[in-house]
């Protein structure tokens, strides 16, 4: 018997490798934002999140390095003890305005964010209703909770009504993904809230990893895009997107906040995030309040290859966020043609199973208000290039 056994046999990366497809673990030697140089191949990067483009920002990049200057690398320690910075309680107090709530709390990343607020919030006896298609962060923090989980469909308010009435006795976190990381849908948030409005023992969590930047008034997430922000209970972010940095946060009523910051494992038992990326954050909410014309760049890019696509006849999915995803199937095939795309000068990403059903694997592409009017042509012109090799590209 031997632990390593399994590793020894693991060859699924090692069969892709040898294919000449692997599309995982690009090193790009060099990253100007809306493209990067990767094995020296000069490349439009459409498999990014930095939905406004302002991890290049001159302000931003400044930020960081005065931060640095300031208070060095690394805070060396958890913000429960030695590493709490005054940056992070200013941008606690930043957020909390930014999307209309009283208080926030930041983590470390986004990851640790959901794996921390959800894990310690739902405990023995209470449940969690998680959505299928919610990142694997949320599903790390249901499975470190105590609490009975239960999934239900995609945007299914039925099933979920159904399910509630299931399990009627006890406290319910419901926990949905704002935008869906892998298509881009939308979370039916007024669907949730109406549920919640029938049903006193529902709590709603959202995470807005990729609506911030994208849906709202100036950015503001998903909430905001439907007014609904008093009824969501606790909205989540990450700063690993439009905050061009790294890091996350929740945000929530004062007593629920200061329970998470002194129950959450991910958050007490994990280094604070170092000064830099905290001061990026804090950069991107002063340019996010004062200059809404990025978010209004993004819809306009968005729009612009929503319809280009459309008008090639791709066989896209209908997103209206800054993700959109090209239907390709086998999984396989994915890989091939993110390959090819690399070739003719795009990055992009394959989505394959379990992230989407199996035999549905995606090429997920995904825009910023920094590509340029000619950038986003080349995207079409390659697409529309791949779609006469690949026919099937395109809706039947
Ligand atoms: N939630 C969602 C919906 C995400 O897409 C991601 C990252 N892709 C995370 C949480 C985790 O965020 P981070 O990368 O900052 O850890």
């Amino acid at each position: 018997m031997d632990l390593f056994k399994k590793c020894y046999e693991y060859d699924q990366s090692k069969m892709i490798k040898a294919a000449g497809v692997y599309p995982y673990f690009c090193p790009i030697e060099e990253s100007h934002g809306s493209w990067v140089r990767c094995r020296g191949k000069k490349l439009v990067m459409i498999g990014s999140n930095n939905y406004l483009g302002l991890t290049h920002d001159p302000r931003v990049k400044e930020a960081a390095i005065e931060a640095t200057r300031r208070f060095g690398t690394g805070c060396t320690g958890s913000r429960f003890l030695n590493g709490n910075l005054t940056l992070h309680e200013e941008l606690e107090q930043r957020l909390a305005r930014f999307v209309g709530k009283p208080a926030a709390l930041v983590f470390s990343t986004g990851f640790l964010t959901n794996l921390g607020a959800i894990s310690c919030l739902a405990n023995e006896g209470e449940f969690i209703f998680s959505d299928s298609e919610n990142h694997a962060s949320i599903i790390s923090g249901c499975s470190a909770s105590k609490a009975k989980v239960i999934r239900y469909g995609h945007n299914n308010m039925p099933e979920m009504v159904e399910k509630l009435k299931q399990n009627a006795n006890g406290a319910v976190l419901v926990v949905t993904d704002g935008v869906f990381s892998m298509t881009g849908n939308i979370a039916d948030l007024p669907g949730l809230v109406k549920i919640k409005k029938n049903n006193p023992r529902v709590r709603l969590y959202v995470d807005d990893a990729h609506s911030f930047g994208v849906l709202g008034n100036g950015g503001r997430g998903t909430s905001d895009h439907f007014g609904l922000t008093e009824e969501v209970d606790l909205i989540m972010g990450t700063f690993s997107k439009t905050f061009a940095s790294i890091g996350g946060f929740v945000a929530s009523e004062p007593d629920v906040i200061e329970f998470i910051r002194h129950k959450a494992r991910a958050l007490i038992f994990s280094a604070a995030a170092p000064a830099a990326s905290v001061a990026a954050v804090l950069k991107c909410l002063d340019i996010m309040e004062s200059e809404p014309e990025h978010v209004e760049q993004l819809r306009k890019n968005t729009k612009k290859m929503t319809k280009g696509f459309e008008s090639l006849g791709i066989n896209i999915l209908p997103s209206k966020t800054a993700i959109i995803p090209v239907h390709v199937g086998e999984d396989l095939m994915s890989f091939k043609l993110v390959h090819e795309l690399f070739e003719r000068g795009l990055f992009a990403t394959p989505v394959i199973y379990p992230a989407v059903p199996p035999g549905d694997s995606l090429i997920r592409t995904s825009y910023m208000a920094s590509h340029t009017e000619d950038d986003l042509n080349f995207v079409l012109d390659v697409f529309s290039d791949l779609a006469k090799e690949y026919p099937f590209l395109k809706r039947g």
